[in-house]
């Protein structure tokens, strides 16, 4: 039967000349400096508006390879299906993950399927891994902030988390807040070709939203991080659904965002570039890296005082990815 599976509902999907040899492992060649990544969801529910567990397994480990601006190539895909699953949901996630490896121009090599026993798994689990390659002298890390930096964000805050929130409680806003999944590998590219020499850190804002990226990003780079609250981009919908649902933006998830920390010379520039891309219509500058106590984020709220801007005790939303 996993055989079956395998043969008659997921290469007939997934098929490319390196997954169809169907020997234990794929064979592949490596040019140069490698990225290795990889990532669980456990998503629910397994569909939501803008998107479902499938898309959301693929753009999530592609977007983790260009966080450190990787060129994403490969990907593996495990399956945790549990017993009872409908074939009709199953094919469905997998001509999502088929979409979504077209659109970001990669392929599944290698895979796994098991079947557990109802009850022991949720519908269904999955698991990518994702290997890119990154360009020669390529350094882009979340330890090269450096005070005068400036930070910007790729476009409007928490669409995911909210999206997510309203599917799982059956909650309906006056338009329906989609979630902002998508791969930032191309938009990723189109910013380094424009300015690779200034862009020192990337990183997706998702589980525990952009305030814990920040965090993290000031932490490892031991600097402070100065934010405008005025500037943060962030829709009307969503910020009534988040008022509503008693949720802080700041700290719900995005999927389909990414957080540049760049020099002086070159923010504008990359800004510009954000912002000509589909994905970075609504990009902007959000602040500036100063010296300060290291890790430390203030934000300058709207009325003008300053607050911390903590980094997210416990989890907000579960099985938000
Ligand atoms: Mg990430």
């Amino acid at each position: 039967m996993s055989r079956d599976l395998v043969e008659k509902r997921l290469l007939p999907t997934l098929a490319n000349p390196i997954l169809s040899r169907l020997d234990d492992s794929a064979v592949i060649e490596a040019p140069g400096r490698l990225a290795f990544t990889t990532d669980s969801y456990v998503v629910d529910p397994l569909f939501f508006p803008g998107g479902d567990i499938g898309r959301l397994a693929v753009y999530g480990t592609i977007n983790d390879l260009a966080m450190v601006g990787a060129t994403p190539l490969y990907l593996s895909l495990a399956l945790i299906i549990e017993e009872g699953l409908p074939f009709g949901i199953l094919d469905r996630v997998m001509r999502s993950v088929q979409d979504a490896c077209a659109e970001a121009h990669v392929n599944v090599i290698t895979g796994d399927t098991k079947v557990v026993n109802r009850g022991k798994a949720d519908k269904l689990f999955i698991n990518t891994s994702g290997l890119g390659i990154i360009a020669e002298g390529l350094d882009i890390s979340g330890s090269r902030a450096r005070p005068g930096d400036r930070i910007l964000i790729s476009g409007v805050i928490a669409e995911h988390g909210v999206a997510i929130m309203s599917s799982r409680e059956g909650l309906s806003f006056s338009s329906e807040i989609r979630s902002d999944c998508a791969p930032l590998n191309g938009m990723v590219n189109a910013i380094l070709e424009a300015a690779s020499e200034s862009i020192h850190s990337l990183r997706d804002p998702t589980r525990g939203g952009l305030a814990t990226t920040l965090n993290e990003l000031a932490n490892q780079s031991g600097t402070s991080f100065l934010i405008e609250e005025a500037s943060i981009p962030l829709s009307d919908d969503v910020r009534g659904a988040c008022e509503m649902l008693g949720l802080d933006p700041l700290y719900v998830a995005n999927e389909g965002k990414l957080v540049a920390v760049v020099s002086p010379e070159g923010a504008e520039r990359v800004l510009n570039t954000l912002r000509g891309h589909p994905l970075g219509l609504h990009a902007a500058v959000i602040g500036e890296v100063v010296e300060g106590k290291p890790g430390r984020v203030t934000m300058r709220t709207r009325i003008g005082p300053t607050r911390l801007v903590g980094m997210l005790a416990g989890e907000l939303l579960p099985r938000i990815c």
